[in-house]
C-alpha cells in the first residue's frame, strides 16, 4: 500500500529530478517557447519540497493537495496552474484515507488529468504535457514501470507533432521537430513515481 511517506518521497524525488534536468527543460522551451520551463518548475518544486519538510501532511491526499497549492502559487508560467491542478485534483480524488493502492492512485490521477484538460482545453495529440500524462495513467494499471515507459514514449512522440495549445502553438508548423518541454517534465514526474515506488508493493 502507498502511504503519506510514499507520496512525500514522490514529490522529493521529483524535486531532485527537476533540479537535475532544469537546464534541459529550459533548452527545450527555448526552441518552442520562452526558455523558462526549467526555472519555472525548479522554483515550484523547491517550494513543494520546502513545504513538505515543514508541514508533513499525514495522508496521501493531503500531500498532493499541499504540493499542488505550492505549484499554483509559485510558478508563473502556464505549467504552474496546470501541474498544480493535476496534483490538487489527484489529491482530492485520493480522499482522506491513510493508505491507497496503485489502482486507486491510477483512478485519482485520471481525475487529475481530466482537471488539466478542463483547465487548459488541450487533448492528447496537441503537443503538451498530456501526451505523456494520458498514456502514463492508461499504463499505470500494469505497474509503475509500465507507466514510466509510456510517459517517456509519449514525450518522445511529441517531436513530430505541431503544437495546438500553449505558447508553442504560436509557432505553427515551426513547432514541428522539437520535443515538448511539458511532456518531458511530465515524463520526469512519472519516472519519479516509479523511483519512489522501488521496493514498495502498490
Ligand atoms: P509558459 O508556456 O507559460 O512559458 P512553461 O514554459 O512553464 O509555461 O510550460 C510550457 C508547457 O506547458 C508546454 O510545453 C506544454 O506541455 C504545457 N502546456 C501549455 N499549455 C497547455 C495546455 N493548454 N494544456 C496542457 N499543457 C499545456
Ligand atoms: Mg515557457
Amino acid at each position: 500500500m502507498l502511504d503519506a511517506d510514499f507520496f512525500r518521497r514522490w514529490m522529493m524525488v521529483a524535486a531532485a529530478s527537476v533540479d537535475r534536468e532544469a537546464e534541459r527543460l529550459t533548452a527545450l522551451d527555448s526552441a518552442i517557447g520562452d526558455a523558462d520551463h526549467g526555472s519555472n518548475l525548479q522554483r515550484g518544486f523547491r517550494a513543494v519540497a520546502a513545504t513538505l519538510e515543514k508541514e508533513a501532511p499525514d495522508t496521501p491526499g493531503a500531500v498532493l493537495t499541499v504540493a499542488g497549492r505550492q505549484l499554483i502559487s509559485t510558478v508563473g508560467g502556464a505549467s504552474g496552474p496546470l501541474y498544480g491542478t493535476l496534483l490538487r485534483r489527484t489529491g482530492k480524488a485520493l480522499g482522506e484515507g491513510a493508505e491507497v493502492d496503485r489502482a486507486a492512485l491510477a483512478e485519482a490521477l485520471r481525475a487529475g488529468v481530466e482537471g488539466v484538460m478542463a483547465l487548459g482545453g488541450a487533448a492528447p495529440g496537441d503537443k503538451t504535457m498530456l501526451d505523456a500524462l494520458v498514456p502514463a495513467v492508461d499504463a499505470l494499471g500494469e505497474g509503475f514501470a509500465a507507466a514510466r515507459a509510456a510517459a517517456e514514449e509519449g514525450a518522445v512522440a511529441t517531436t513530430p507533432l505541431q503544437a495546438r495549445k500553449g505558447r508553442a502553438s504560436y509557432l505553427g508548423e515551426r513547432s514541428i521537430g522539437h520535443q515538448d518541454p511539458g511532456a518531458t517534465s511530465s515524463a520526469l514526474l512519472i519516472a519519479a513515481l516509479e523511483e519512489a515506488a522501488a521496493g514498495v508493493e502498490g
